[in-house]
């Protein structure tokens, strides 16, 4: 074995791979890049189209301002430097659902230079990632090839929508960093509400650029992944892809750079281009354009404006509420469940309400195969039902009955224990004739007890049992010691 975890064994010895992710992920914005059109996903095809969007002669592209100010706090979230003067360039290719002929992008002066995020591992540590720059460019459109026997369409809606490609440095190095990254990027841009991150829509996907080399040695030649669009789909990528190439140099040949695409159902990738060199773009400064230049107190005021992002709410909710980070970490990963947990945890005992919420409630949502937005349980409910634990009307117990029966029918929980009858015994008149009568029908079990008093367990069990768990445990205990003489 290696000392090094990531490293992966071949036939002829150990082999490291490299990883450099750029996303693509869509601005949040009612309006597009360069134009006024509308940008809602799933409205009908061509629907979303300006003039400028379909490229029509004459036309001028106007700076969205909203767009710019999303890019600005995106860049401050990621801890990277905002440039105050980019430059928006053509990047030139022919593609049927791009009718401008070039997608308007940025090259030397990207509008984000240099960050850096940090990544949890499962195995508790945490890895910094830097950021290359991120940059804004419009996306293409879309070609329709499944509508008809003989001919293809083009749908302009997405032509033209302001999408933020962030580039990372290629500092991740197995599969897990990867996964963890995108979950982290998706993470920040949700908080910061710059992106819905939703992958499945396309809002976000990740081009992964992946070599592998011997252990010290120069960077390899790099294979790009176009367009995963799902976190699980990255790593069946990234690992079918690293052995790909492992197999390929290992049998003495060489790695062509070149543009792949993986296939889910085959979970594999496959050829489809060779690398174009970055002058094959014939990148230019776009003419109809100035420069884009921002003012500092701009910048200044988009940072103050900013919220409090996971990395900060993390280390907040170990401080202030006494989570382990591991559980804090769980806790702020998705904004959802951020939010839902916040709701509960209001005016309450914050390490209960994490219980509840990581243990019965996601259990029951993982269980349900349900997101957080459409829980039968709402946050004030799960709120209600821990009211209920601290102001001693049911025990804990109980309170898992209730929740299970709450998320079956989204029923409240008071309403839930007074049609079931499940307060907790208090009366302590109750709670004594029940352990008397069990006292005197098991007189072999008191006497053990005064030998081994570990034994009052099992008279805790039998009176448990006889009030159908409702009795308050603390006061069972109690008056089980003063009776049994312990
Ligand atoms: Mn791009």
């Amino acid at each position: 074995m290696s000392e090094n975890k990531n490293l992966i064994e071949g036939a002829t010895g150990f082999w490291e791979i490299v990883m450099g992710l750029e996303i693509h992920a869509q601005v949040a914005s009612n309006a597009k890049l360069f134009s006024g059109a509308p940008t809602e996903f799933g409205a009908e095809q061509n629907s979303q189209v300006s003039l400028v969007d379909a490229a029509l002669p004459g036309m001028l592209p106007v700076i969205n301002e909203e767009c710019v100010q999303q890019a600005v706090r995106t860049g401050l979230g990621l801890g990277a430097e905002i440039h105050l003067r980019s430059v928006f360039d053509r990047k030139n290719y022919f593609y049927p659902d791009l009718p401008q002929g070039y997608q308007i992008s940025q090259f030397k002066d990207p509008i984000v230079g240099e960050g850096e995020i940090e990544i949890d591992l499962k195995d508790g540590s945490v890895k910094r990632v830097g950021i290359e720059r991120l940059h804004l460019e419009q996306d293409a459109g879309k070609s329709v090839h499944d509508q008809h026997p003989s001919m293809s369409f083009v749908d302009l809606n997405r032509s033209g929508v302001a999408l933020m490609e962030i580039v990372s440095k290629p500092d991740m190095r197995c599969a897990e960093e990867a996964q963890a990254y995108v979950k982290k990027i998706r993470s920040i841009l949700r908080y910061l509400g710059t992106c819905d991150g939703n992958m499945e829509e396309g809002s976000l996907r990740a081009d992964v650029n992946v070599s592998v080399r011997r252990p010290g040695e120069d960077l390899g030649t790099r294979c790009e992944i176009k367009n995963v669009n799902s976190i699980r789909f990255i790593g069946q990528a990234i690992e079918y892809e690293a052995r790909r190439q492992i197999d390929v140099l290992e049998d003495g040949g060489s790695i062509d750079q070149e543009t792949r695409l993986f296939d889910p159902r085959a979970g594999e990738t496959r050829s489809m281009r060779s690398k174009e060199e970055a002058h094959d773009y014939r990148y230019f400064p776009d003419p109809d354009l100035l420069p884009l230049v921002i003012k500092q107190e701009l910048v200044d005021k988009l940072r103050a404006e900013l919220p409090e992002l996971p990395d900060e709410k993390k280390a907040r909710f170990v401080r202030e509420y006494s989570l382990s980070p591991y559980d804090a970490g769980v806790l702020v990963s998705e904004k959802a469940s951020c939010d839902f947990f916040e709701a509960v945890a209001d005016g309450r005992d914050a390490k209960l309400a994490a219980n509840w919420v990581t243990g019965e409630f996601f259990g029951a949502l993982n269980k349900a195969g349900l997101q957080i937005e459409s829980s039968p349980v709402s946050a004030k409910q799960l709120g209600d039902l821990i009211n209920l634990i601290s102001d001693d009307t049911i025990s804990g117990r109980i309170a898992k009955e209730v929740f299970e029966i709450m998320f079956e029918t989204g029923d409240d929980p008071a309403k839930i224990v007074e049609e079931k009858g499940l307060q907790q015994v208090t009366d302590l008149g109750a709670i004594e004739a029940a352990i008397d009568e069990i006292i005197a029908a098991n007189p072999d079990k008191v006497a053990q007890a005064k030998e081994k008093p570990k034994m009052a367990g099992w008279f805790v069990g039998q009176v448990m049992k006889s009030t159908g768990g409702k009795a308050n445990p603390k006061s069972v205990n109690e008056l089980l010691a003063k009776k049994l003489g312990l």
